[in-house]
């Protein structure tokens, strides 16, 4: 039994019903957002006031028909697999369950987590489907919950249609250099180096979880399942634990999903295909162009983001030759992988944290349906005709002099973010055109 009981699932602005309007109208599907790693303590607030400026219906002069968002808290170091059961159960309602087989794979405590008494759309379903958005590792997040879906992981009744569109901004679909430059062993994922970034991120969700009975609720790891508290674990164990955790030196977290090996593992099962219902589009950001071996994001990023300025270099010059298991992609390169080789730039520019290859989309291009365009539609929205949405195809605009924090989650009221969102808000009442009301 879990010991944390919440009566509704955590970080929604949503009204519990999807519910028609005062009009009689079915309401516009709601965009489901879905952070990042390390995203979702409740700070929802720092997206801002975005929902001002795209374009819902209630712009097009029907003040009723004003699209909701739909924030999820899931767990900001969880494993995909854990993250989609959690979106799920949150979105649908009952008991959240990680399944008994994985439960008993990756050393979950039980296989049951949190009760969502109510969902946060409950008649969510193949009919009545949703938009969905992810920034970052919540991109691979949503596709995985598509994977779930379509092989009837939550059973029969649900399937891969239930989401409409899948949209993301910045994500590891494959995989990043950086989780190795945090600590993950570069021949030996998941092991982590224990002087390192991710070493002591796991410390910290050890000691957090521990004493979550007396912790705020926005400090939510979402380890319940995992018997980490201080009513189910004693203070040796814990200990233990924070000289090496079983659980940060797994496969089911979220630094050993964004590693190469396990992003292979995925593609090699065919997740991350895609669903013909399903209309796709990604946003992949690079800070810089590599440039003579060299990657300089521009300086006056510096004191917007410093950190990630710190990690986008070494991310660009990362040698691939060292990994083991050997990546796909690297094999498939060759020599080219090389700082300079013939087409090794999509592997080296990055947003300062993910490689821009990496965004595109799940599968390589000749894997997956996808079109390119090179023209960045945050920036100047109106000089091309707008793309029409496709169903069953993957649309990828890459954004330029963009970090991984340009477009989300923290709000800048910049030109960029305003453009993006009033782009995304014409887009997304597109496709609710192109689909039939019910
Ligand atoms: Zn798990
Ligand atoms: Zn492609």
């Amino acid at each position: 039994m879990s010991s944390v009981h919440h009566e509704t699932a955590s970080g929604s602005t949503a009204n519990l019903k999807a519910d028609f309007t005062s009009t009689g109208r079915r309401e516009s599907p709601p965009l489901v957002i879905v952070e990042g790693f390390l995203g979702g303590f409740g700070t929802q607030t720092r997206w801002g006031d975005f929902q001002n400026h795209w374009h819902d219906d209630a712009a097009a002069g029907d003040p009723s028909r004003r699209r909701r968002a739909i924030f999820v808290s899931v767990g900001p170091v969880s494993s995909l697999h854990d993250r989609a059961c959690e979106l799920f159960y949150a979105l649908k309602g009952g008991k959240l369950d990680y399944g008994a087989e994985h439960a008993a794979e990756h050393g979950h405590a039980t296989q049951y987590g949190r009760t969502y008494v109510d969902g946060l759309y409950p008649d969510w379903s193949n009919e009545s489907p949703l938009h969905f958005l992810g920034h970052s590792f919540g991109g691979p997040t949503i596709t995985k919950l598509q994977w779930l879906l379509k092989t009837g992981f939550f059973g029969d009744e649900y399937g891969a249609d239930m989401l409409l569109s899948v949209t993301t901004v910045s994500s590891p679909f494959r995989g990043t250099s950086i989780v190795y430059l945090f600590g993950e062993r570069v021949d030996s994922a998941p092991q982590v180096r224990f002087f390192s970034v991710g070493s002591f991120i796991t410390k910290v969700v050890h000691l957090v979880s521990y004493f979550s009975p007396w912790t705020a609720t926005h400090m939510d790891f979402h380890t319940e399942s995992r018997a980490m508290s201080l009513y189910e674990t004693s203070p040796w164990s814990m200990l233990k634990q924070l000289l090496k955790s079983d659980w940060g030196t797994s496969r089911d977290i979220a630094p050993f999903d964004c590693t190469y090996v396990s992003s292979d593992t995925r593609e090699s099962l065919g997740e991350g295909e895609v669903n013909g219902k399903t209309f796709y589009r990604s946003y992949a950001a690079s800070w810089s162009d590599m440039r003579a071996g060299t990657f300089t994001p521009p300086s006056k990023d510096f004191w917007e983001e410093p950190v990630l300025y710190y990690y986008a270099s070494p991310v660009a010059l990362f040698d691939f030759s060292v990994l083991r298991p050997v990546p796909s992609f690297v094999e498939l390169m060759g020599k080219d992988i090389e700082i300079g080789g013939e087409g090794s730039e999509m592997y080296r520019e990055n947003d300062g944290v993910v490689p821009l290859f990496s965004q595109w989309h799940p599968l390589a291009c000749k894997r997956t349906v996808c079109e390119h365009f090179k023209h960045d539609i945050t920036a100047t929205p109106s000089e091309e005709p707008r793309k029409r949405p496709e169903a069953g195809k993957w649309h990828v605009y890459e954004l330029h002099e963009t970090h991984h924090g340009t477009i989300a989650p923290t709000w800048r009221d910049s030109p960029r973010q305003r453009g993006f969102w009033k782009e995304l808000g014409e887009y997304l009442r597109d496709i609710d055109d192109l689909t039939p009301k019910s």
